[in-house]
């Protein structure tokens, strides 16, 4: 067979990522100010990630002998099977694209991703199948030759060491970046465990990759050897949310990349509860120099009522003080509009944001995606049902104490106010020096 895996983006000034906020997607919309525009297009000319899945079912399908390519925005002419990952930001458009696909080629038609998961019927009156849950065992069917219909089950892979690397070299790997945070290229993020040990209601991630699982870190030296060999990769992110759950896995991963002398820097997620000085000292000798942390809200209740499980304020500081010592960058993510947030514990968040004075932060609008506690929740409440406006940069529903105006400020007012500090300046400058 011969098979596109097609990304379709509309064009839009915002930068949209259709592989963050969990596969449903973010399209960066901070403000109609000066400075805010000035921000977004920074954003835009840094941060560019390959949607994993895709990497993942091209290696399967590329395994089993089948011809496989990858398309952006362009009608496939000559292809037996067309797989579209689906967004929340993008839905439409990704439609439109199905819809001529069906009218104009032979081609058979599937969605996969968390947005088409979740709401299948959205997609099915444009395609042949539609894939729920993470793809691999339903595409390692597909890949036998057997074309379904409808919409499917697929079961998440327990054992992660069995699937084979993504197959990048048929993406553009040159274009991807993950800048301020890993400046060095090639880039390539790699995975090397899904899912999550919490359950925050509003996490569109742990809606779809449910339990946590690993791979072993032989498997993923593996990976990063074939990376280093296949490409010259540089610079890696691992994108896992919960990287150093196990702290002897992190450990081994981190005395393998040293004793295999692979020369790489890279960048890791994860929760500040999986995190010692001890640690972060035996990842720093392996290339460890960027950490992405989720700090969500400055205050307890309202995370607490997110039941989200934060650490102390006093061990984030612990933590950020002793990365920054080391000359670890640091992006800290926050979300503004929690259910019990006020403007005075916004307010207070963007101050807290300041005090940790981190390279990156980064202000989302609190979105109630489809598939999530949190959804289910507030769905009364919904006042805008348009999905596409789910980039979680906008406000969607009734707040009971902010309205959407006062939301659209704040996050303006976080991000330029944070941005635009003498003191952010300067740590900008002498990172940029370093
Ligand atoms: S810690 Fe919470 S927000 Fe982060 S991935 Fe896990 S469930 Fe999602």
């Amino acid at each position: 067979m011969k098979i596109t895996l097609l990304n379709v983006l509309s064009e839009r000034e915002e930068c949209i990522n259709k592989d963050t906020m969990g596969g449903y997607g973010s399209a960066t919309k901070i403000g109609n100010g000066f400075f805010a525009k000035l921000i977004e297009s920074k954003k835009k000319s840094g941060v560019k990630l390959p949607i994993f899945v895709l990497g993942y079912i091209a290696a399967i399908f590329s395994n089993k002998g089948h011809i496989v390519e990858y398309k952006i925005n362009e009608i496939p002419r000559d292809s037996d099977l067309v797989i579209m990952p689906s967004s929340i930001v993008d839905y439409k458009i990704e439609l439109e694209y199905a819809k001529k696909i069906k009218e104009e080629t032979n081609a058979n038609v599937g969605f996969i991703g968390p947005f088409a998961s979740v709401k299948p019927e959205i997609y099915l009156k444009y395609a042949d199948f539609i894939i729920k849950n993470e793809p691999e065992q339903a595409i390692m069917n597909i890949a036998e030759g057997k074309i379904p219909k409808g919409i499917i089950e697929s079961q998440p892979i327990k054992d992660l060491d069995i699937l084979h690397y993504p197959k990048w070299d048929i993406f553009p790997i040159e274009d991807y970046g993950y800048s301020p945070m890993v400046n060095k290229k090639p880039f390539i993020p790699i995975l090397s465990s899904r899912g999550c040990i919490f359950g925050c209601n509003y996490c569109p991630y742990k809606a779809y990759y449910g339990k946590w699982r690993q791979r072993s870190p032989e498997n993923i030296i593996k990976e990063i050897k074939y990376l280093k060999e296949k490409f010259n990769i540089k610079g890696l992110l691992f994108r896992d949310p919960l990287f150093t759950y196990d702290k002897n896995r992190a450990k081994k991963i981190a005395e393998l990349i040293i004793k295999e002398n692979l020369d790489i820097e890279w960048a890791c997620e994860t929760h500040f509860d999986f995190l010692d000085k001890e640690l972060i000292d035996i990842l720093y000798s392996s290339g460890f120099r960027s950490l992405n942390v989720g700090i969500e809200s400055s205050d307890q209740e309202v995370l607490k009522k997110a039941t989200r499980k934060s650490a102390s304020i006093e061990k984030q500081n612990e933590i950020i003080d002793y990365c920054h010592k080391k000359g670890i960058r640091v992006a800290a993510f926050y979300i503004l509009g929690l259910p019990e947030d006020t403007e005075k514990s916004i307010l207070q968040t963007i101050n807290y944001a300041k005090k940790l004075n981190t390279i990156v932060a980064q202000f989302f609008i609190s979105t109630p995606f489809p598939g999530t506690n949190f959804y289910e929740q507030v769905k009364e409440t919904i006042y805008d049902n348009d999905f596409s406006h789910y980039n979680s940069y906008t406000p969607v529903f009734l707040h009971k104490n902010l309205t959407k105006e006062q939301l659209l400020n704040l996050k303006e007012k976080a991000f330029v106010s944070y941005y635009f500090r003498p003191k952010y300046v300067l740590r900008f400058i002498k990172d940029k020096i370093k």
